[in-house]
């Protein structure tokens, strides 16, 4: 998976919201340490963290799995934008084949191109059974029939990719559910990467919230 950080709103506007409620603007220095300091205080310290919700980042995630997905979709405070397996199916009919078959090397997997569609997960049974069900569904839309029907026999591990949107607030919620050894390996790994890809000086409002570091 990639994750990259697209858009995020610098520590001052939060640092506003926060000196808002005591109009003691002329104590900021534009998002320095006195900023940095009383966010953390406030914000996490004493949990007024409403305040967290003006700060915001935007990601571009690729490569996770649509059962990663689901789970990522359960986080409700973020707005996700995810490509479309009606229109993007296509990919998979038009592209090389997932096995390679002639006579003279025999039959077999091309893990390469397969890599391109679906999560592997380095077990070998699994990751076959799913490319299997990629092979499937290849033959499916070769065979014609249309993306919203053959979108049914999609394995899980099939990748997709999102645009996703989050609050500071609902992004620390997110990060200490899902960097906790008990969450799917798959958005322990997500949760890890996408924290490695916040801003270096706004990486101490997450700090506190990551359970388990997987990288
Ligand atoms: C290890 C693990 C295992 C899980 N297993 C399952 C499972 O088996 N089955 C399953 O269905 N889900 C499962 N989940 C998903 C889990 O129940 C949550 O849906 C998911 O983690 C999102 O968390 P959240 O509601 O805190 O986040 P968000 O939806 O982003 O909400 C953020 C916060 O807003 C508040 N909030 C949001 N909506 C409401 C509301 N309607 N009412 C009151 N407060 C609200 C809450 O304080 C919440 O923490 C699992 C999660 C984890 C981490």
């Amino acid at each position: 998976m990639t994750v990259q950080l697209l858009q995020y709103n610098d520590l001052a506007v939060t640092a506003h919201a926060i000196r808002t409620c005591w109009q003691s603007f002329d104590k900021s220095d534009d998002g320095g340490e006195k900023d940095k300091e009383l966010i953390h205080r406030v914000g996490n310290k004493f949990k007024h963290a409403s305040t967290l919700e003006h700060l915001s980042y935007s990601f571009y995630i690729q490569g996770i799995s649509r059962a990663c997905l689901q789970e990522l979709a359960r986080h409700r405070i973020a707005s996700l934008s995810v490509k479309s397996t009606r229109y993007t199916l296509k990919e998979l009919k038009n592209n090389p084949p997932l096995m390679n078959s002639n006579q003279a090397e025999g039959t077999y997997w091309l893990w390469d191109e397969i890599d391109k569609y679906i999560v592997l997960t380095g077990e070998y049974a699994v990751d076959t059974y799913s490319a299997m069900a990629l092979a499937n569904l290849k033959d499916l839309l070769e065979d014609g029939v249309p993306n919203d029907q053959a979108k049914y026999a999609l394995p899980e591990s099939y990748k997709t990719e999102l645009t996703w949107t989050i609050n500071a607030r609902s992004l620390q919620n997110f990060l200490y559910l899902r960097s906790s050894k008990s969450a799917l390996w798959e958005i322990q790994h997500l949760a890890n990467a996408i924290f490695q890809a916040l801003p270096k000086d706004h990486k101490y409002i997450f700090e506190d919230f990551i359970q388990e570091k997987t990288q």
